[in-house]
């Protein structure tokens, strides 16, 4: 397994190559885990929170192996530009954020920052965060308090079929919601 606790040109291009492009979130998270593994007591087995599904959360699963797929990663849907890495035993880690009051005012990465300027301005924004580093983020020493939950048994859906994990509900999520998809008729 190969950890990338280090922000160099190799790991901006692989970013890039994983992203699709390269946009201000990507670099900013790179630094994110740069810092925290820096700051972590050495922990050997770490999972990682994120709290924006976006950019920051690309960056995390290619540095530190925590993904979606695996488990390891916990993204919370909240667009804020902060990441946890922690030591999955123990519980203990450090929580990184994006500090805006650390990111100079006449910069294009503050107007970006506070949505004033748009998609065009990556390119600007992104050689000013790669001078800028760490020098925006802070962080503080945190425990964490997820429980993973146990794989609940398979049932299979009153209404279609399905099978999903059980939830003590009949019929499953996707008939519970609005189908994002209609059938087509052939
Ligand atoms: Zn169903």
């Amino acid at each position: 397994m190969e950890y990338i606790k280090k922000v160099d040109d190799a790991l901006i291009k692989k970013l890039e190559e994983f992203h699709g492009a390269l946009v201000p979130g990507l670099i900013i998270g790179a630094y994110m885990v740069e810092l925290a593994y820096e700051r972590l007591d050495a922990a050997e087995f770490v999972d990682a929170v994120v709290e924006s599904r976006k950019c920051i959360a690309d960056s995390v699963q290619l540095m530190t192996k925590c993904t979606v797929g695996n488990g390891w990663l916990k993204v919370y849907d909240w667009g804020i530009f902060a990441i946890t890495l922690y030591d999955k035993r123990r519980k203990d880690g450090i929580r990184v954020c994006l500090d805006e009051s650390k990111i100079p005012k006449d910069t294009i990465t503050y107007e970006w920052f506070f949505r004033k300027v748009g998609k065009h301005s990556h390119p600007e924004v992104n050689k000013e965060l790669l001078e800028l580093k760490k020098t925006i983020l802070s962080y503080e020493p945190v425990t964490v308090n997820i429980v993973r939950q146990k794989s609940p048994p398979i049932q299979c859906c009153e209404v279609c079929g399905t099978p999903f994990p059980s939830d003590g509900k009949n019929i499953c999520p996707a008939c519970r919601a609005d189908k994002y998809y209609t059938i087509k008729l052939l």
